[in-house]
């Protein structure tokens, strides 16, 4: 696993797209920061009664196109720079799928495994009241993200519906149904890389049906991806977490494998699997789709002379160093990226603040069927931009295409003083 800076990587991504955008430096260079980072140290009652002082960060990268958006992780590697790169692909993800948003992205620096449900209770609803001034549901925009979920969202609602004497549940997506919930939000995102990953093997010529996948991860985006590649029949021959990848060359039942996750705490093991190996051993099988859905940085530019794949869907955000993208552009291996391809989750975080704001709920169906023209119109931009303009790669295309939206809408504007 690559060191890569994902800040870096983001500024990187931007110059790249750059001579595909009619929009001078100057607002290119506005394009490349975030408009504000919040870093803040909480105290936190422990379960012995000493206090912890925890970090935590909230990045608003750009509002052009309405509240800044995105979600909140939890995680021992969260940093300054992550969770400003984290947010500025929220920005240029909201504009890809054309959803009106900004990007915005929050981070804890901690291991939640080392917290009691108590201690994750006082720690987010301290970040919740932190955070209170900030957001809104016409400001900024919070959601799950990794190692964070309904429970989370629920109590940073109720923090900030009690500090503001009112009821707002537009002020967070990802919640319960019965705090206010959209169905589908919780498979959103492996559906957006299921439905991108049928479109590009379409566009592709290429059969999914009996097509090998492997997939790096198996949290929420990773196992209802291979899921749902599964119910469409392809053969998910390889998955991974973080104590290592499984292998069997007829596929297995991701179901199966998330049931013995949930009671093991790991895909290792599971006793169908006929070999066990590394991540980076997964990463680089020959397989006719991979879906990395962990980490950024997963493959960097040595690793990625070893890919195999003849397809890639991002899961995960910022998974290929930009060193990879360099390499695999040079291969035939097809990238369709994190800012397309992972976007289902924030699409049905639009739906969700719809229906709260409407007070008007939809049906399992119809966010299914809403998400679904939402990624197959962005994916046929998508590959329109790319042929139009002989863009090196797909994710250069999309950021093209991203750019383009919020560069018009800050012209739009003007640039008041
Ligand atoms: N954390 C998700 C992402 O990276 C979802 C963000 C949201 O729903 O606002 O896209």
């Amino acid at each position: 696993m690559s060191e890569a800076n994902p800040f870096e990587s983001l500024q990187e991504q931007i110059d790249d797209a750059a001579s595909y955008v009619d929009a001078g430096e100057d607002v290119l260079n506005r394009l490349k920061h975030p408009e504000r980072v919040l870093e803040t140290n909480l105290s936190v009652e422990m379960d012995d009664g000493s206090v912890e002082v925890i970090k935590a960060f909230r990045s608003q990268f750009n509002g052009d196109r309405g509240p800044y958006k995105g979600g909140i992780r939890y995680h021992p590697g969260v940093t300054r720079d992550e969770v400003k790169a984290l947010s500025g692909w929220m920005a240029y993800k909201c504009a890809v799928v054309d959803i009106p948003y900004g990007g915005g992205k929050g981070g804890i620096v901690i291991d939640p495994a080392d917290f009691s449900e108590s201690e994750l209770e006082r720690l987010t609803r301290s970040f919740a009241t932190e955070l209170r001034p900030f957001i809104g549901e016409d400001r900024d925009i919070p959601a799950p993200d990794v190692n964070t979920g309904r429970r989370e969202m629920n109590w940073i609602k109720d923090t900030y519906e009690t500090l503001e004497n009112t009821t707002e549940p537009g002020v967070i997506t990802g919640k319960s149904p019965s705090s206010g919930g959209s169905e589908g939000r919780v498979e959103a995102t492996g559906r957006s890389t299921m439905l991108t990953a049928r479109e590009a093997f379409d566009y592709l010529d290429k059969d999914l049906a009996g097509a090998d996948v492997a997939v790096q991860g198996y949290g929420n985006a990773g196992w209802i991806t291979a899921k749902l590649l599964h119910e469409l029949g392809a053969n998910v021959v390889a998955v991974s977490d973080s104590s290592g990848a499984i292998y069997r060359e007829v596929g297995f039942n991701p179901v199966d494998v998330k049931n013995h996750k949930n009671e093991t705490g790991s895909v290792v093991g599971y006793p169908e699997a006929e070999d066990e190996f590394s991540n980076e051993d997964l990463l680089t099988l020959d397989v006719d789709l991979l879906v990395p859905a962990a980490l950024e940085n997963a493959i960097d530019g040595d690793l990625a002379q070893d890919v195999s794949a003849d397809v890639i869907a991002e899961a995960a955000n910022g998974p290929l160093t930009p060193e990879a993208d360099d390499v695999l552009a040079e291969s035939d291996t097809y990238v369709f990226p994190d800012i397309l391809a992972n976007a289902g989750g924030v699409t049905v975080s639009y739906f969700e603040w719809v229906q709260n704001r409407q007070r008007f709920y939809w049906t399992e169906e119809r966010v299914n069927e809403e998400l679904e023209r939402v990624i197959t119109d962005a994916f046929d931009n998508l590959v329109e931009t790319y042929e139009e303009t002989g863009a090196s790669n797909m994710r250069t295309a999309a950021y093209a295409v991203a750019i383009e939206r919020v560069v018009d809408a800050y012209e739009e504007g003007g640039n008041w003083p």
